[in-house]
């Protein structure tokens, strides 16, 4: 659960919320009588980018050097992490390629459309919401789904919904509800509130991307069902992914948050029993198409599409991580690398680098964060030595 420096910086961040929301007192009651998280309240979740960076994301690190030692290698860490501004949008990106993949294999086992379908606890019911509540509620949306005939599928959890007032500012701005629509605005806080948080209040619901031959709607008094598109293409299934999953709810000090958690029958089902890995591959192809991206067949990971054909790199590289297999496997080479051009200003920093690298990659003392030979820590480059920044995603 949310730490009280946590809860604090919230605070700092969201600045004092007056008395626009119902919850504010439990939220600082908690704080005193140390039981805060009884009842929920709108900073019980974060949504992704919303967050902090980790301290290191974006600190450059040495990736390579030159095999004519004359030239390093600066790439960014990113931390990788939902909430980080930084990494968020790639964390989404491959969320949306594992789920769409799943789904789009589901899809054709199956010969099934996949929908779009809302599940909703009755606005009246989100009165006081404890975390009890929340954990009940899950149980009870998936129980009523399923005696409504939706056999399963995936779903995003939405803690919140914006308020109606806004949806009208923001709509006669221009925005829109859909894939360019509210959260957008939301997000970059386009009515100019004290935070983002200001615009919202607490409705928590499921979206599921889900499979039936037919739904029936439920307006039960606790639960609202309802089925409102079929999604046709992958690039349905990829945009709408994408879009719940700008704005699901993420537990604020969580940094192993599920928001795309498979259910029913699609826990279950496992598309290598189903297809053969060509069709497989086939579909991982068609939705990293559909997201813009590249999908890498060996590493099975979709990778940013570089348009330009790259430009002649002059450099040879040596990946820092290949003085760790050449220290062990074969030592003459690090050793012959190391020796030569010593007593030069650019041999001394690279074996200065190399020597910093081989102290720190196998620290088990070290989070896997610190081992890294960071460019900040060393001295002021030799004018003889060339630094290529490097822009690659590196997590
Ligand atoms: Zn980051």
């Amino acid at each position: 659960m949310m730490s009280d420096s946590t809860l604090a910086s919230h605070f700092q961040t969201v600045g004092h919320p007056g008395v626009l929301f119902g919850h504010l007192e439990n939220a600082y009651d908690v704080e005193v009588n140390g039981d805060p998280w009884e009842v929920l309240n709108l900073w019980s979740w974060t949504i992704p980018g919303k967050g902090f960076p980790a301290d290191y994301c974006m600190r450059r690190k040495v990736s390579a050097v030159s095999a004519t030692k004359d030239a390093v290698k600066a790439t960014p860490l990113k931390c990788g992490r939902v909430q980080c501004p930084n990494c968020y949008e790639w964390w989404m990106s491959e969320r949306v390629f594992e789920t769409s993949v799943k789904v789009m294999a589901y899809s054709r086992v199956h010969d099934q459309t996949p929908l779009a379908i809302s599940v909703s606890e009755h606005p009246d019911t989100v009165v006081d919401y404890t975390w009890k509540d929340y954990q009940n509620s899950f149980v009870r949306m998936y129980r009523r789904m399923k005696r409504r005939n939706i056999v399963g599928g995936y779903r995003i959890f939405h803690p919140y919904r914006i308020q109606m007032r806004y949806q009208n500012e923001m709509r006669e701005m221009g925005y829109a509800d859909g894939s360019q629509g509210f959260w957008k605005g939301v997000r970059e806080n386009v009515l100019g509130l004290p935070s983002w948080y200001y615009y919202l209040e607490l409705g928590p619901h499921l979206h599921v991307i889900g499979f039936s031959d037919w739904v029936d709607e439920c307006n039960d008094k606790d639960i609202v069902i309802r089925n409102y598109s079929t999604l046709d293409t992958v690039n349905d299934v990829v945009g709408h992914i994408r879009y719940l999953l700008t704005h699901c709810g993420i537990l604020a000090d969580e940094d192993t948050s599920k928001p795309t958690m498979p259910w029913g029958s699609m826990h279950r089902f496992k598309m290598e029993d189903h297809l053969t890995p060509d069709q497989i591959w086939q579909i991982k192809r068609e939705v990293a198409e559909a997201m813009g991206v590249s999908y890498n067949q060996i590493k099975d990971k979709i990778e940013v599409k570089r348009e330009e054909p790259e430009e002649e790199d002059p450099y040879d590289w040596i990946p820092l991580y290949q003085f760790k297999v050449y220290s062990q496997i074969s030592e003459e080479n690090t050793n012959a690398y190391l020796a030569w051009k010593i007593g030069t200003p650019e041999g001394d920093y690279i074996n200065d680098i190399i020597m910093r690298y081989l102290a720190v990659i196998d620290d088990d003392d070290l989070p896997q964060s610190e081992r890294h030979v960071f460019l900040q820590d060393l001295g002021d480059p030799p004018d003889t030595l060339t630094i290529v920044y490097d822009d690659e995603v590196d997590q």
